[in-house]
């Protein structure tokens, strides 16, 4: 196997565009274990540590490590390889919803190694960045020798461990507008510490907008949003006056919004049940094979 290490963007981008096959590893916290495990053979690794660029972030106002990235529109801009210790430290206050999810993420040596880039690489339903990347609308920043794509978060999962990117792309940056109102993330696993979602939500208030964001994990092919539970919370805050008055939530309307969530990710259950009972049905009957099932 072998192993590529550039040391600039532009070098990574034309090894990738030589190899498209090559793997890349950031921190290497997925990859090590499907090649351990034997789930992979890459022709090569194209290792990225070596980019500091990746590493670095940019709040507009603040930047690390003296990066001269354009955050643009205002947006924070989070260097593909920023680690899940870098978001909680560095980041808690612009981009807390991804630092409450960052802060449940394994072990210490897991968050210092594993990258908010690599979550998003690996597309994983049960990856913690992507609830609150879905409820805050975040934008991903791919790059080839081609040029550059802005792919909005919710159409960068197409499948399980699928995700958007052209075999000869690499994830840039991270795009994410700074938060205007509270943002929550809960997540339920089979105990506390070290654990792979059963389920998680994560939710956020853009007052500004008079929006709310929704963000479902491990609980459909892709991590998804509860859209018309967003959409309903958005218009009972505005039918009640709640988003200018601030005053206390009326049960009706957290119990409908529960409702909602809870509908959301049965139907994906619901879409998951009838399709493994289609392709078991095909296989049963002879007329079909694992090949071909998306
Ligand atoms: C013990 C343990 C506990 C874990 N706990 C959790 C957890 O609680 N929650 C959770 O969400 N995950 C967890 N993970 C999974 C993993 O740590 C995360 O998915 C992490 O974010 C991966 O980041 P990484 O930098 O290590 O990725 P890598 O392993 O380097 O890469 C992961 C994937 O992304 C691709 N990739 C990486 N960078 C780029 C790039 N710039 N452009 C294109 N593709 C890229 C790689 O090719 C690979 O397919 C755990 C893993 C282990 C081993």
């Amino acid at each position: 196997m072998d192993f590529i290490q550039p040391v600039s963007w532009a070098d990574a981008l034309a090894a990738k565009a030589a190899m498209p096959t090559a793997l890349p590893v950031a921190g290497g916290t997925d990859v090590m274990v499907e090649l351990n495990f034997d789930a992979r053979r890459p022709e090569a690794l194209l290792d990225l540590t070596r980019i500091t660029e990746l590493t670095d972030w940019d709040t507009g106002t603040g930047t690390h490590a003296g990066t001269t990235a354009d955050s643009g529109n205002g947006r924070i801009r989070l260097g593909a390889a920023v680690t899940y210790s870098q978001v909680i430290d560095e980041l808690g206050e612009q981009l807390p919803g991804l630092a409450m999810a960052a802060r449940t993420v394994g072990s210490p040596q897991i968050r210092n190694r594993g990258t908010v880039g690599g979550n998003l690489g690996a597309a994983s339903p049960a990856g913690d960045c992507h609830p609150p990347l879905l409820a805050a609308g975040a934008e991903i920043e791919v790059a080839s020798v081609r040029g550059t794509r802005i792919i909005p978060v919710g159409d960068f999962y197409t499948g399980v461990k699928r995700n958007a990117l052209q075999p000869d792309e690499l994830i840039r940056a991270i795009l994410i507008s700074p938060p205007r109102g509270p943002q929550q993330f809960s997540k339920i696993g089979t105990r506390n510490a070290m654990v792979i979602a059963v389920a998680a939500f994560s939710l956020a208030l853009h007052p500004d907008t008079r929006t709310v964001g929704t963000g479902i994990g491990s609980a459909a092919p892709t991590p998804r949003r509860a859209r018309e539970a967003g959409v309903f919370l958005a218009s009972a805050l505005d039918e009640a006056g709640l988003w200018e008055s601030r005053a206390e939530l009326p049960p009706a309307i957290t119990g409908e919004f529960a409702r909602l969530v809870r509908q959301a990710r049965l139907h994906a259950l619901g879409v998951m049940a009838a399709r493994t009972l289609t392709w078991a049905w095909r296989d049963y009957r002879g007329t079909g094979s694992a090949a071909g099932r998306g």
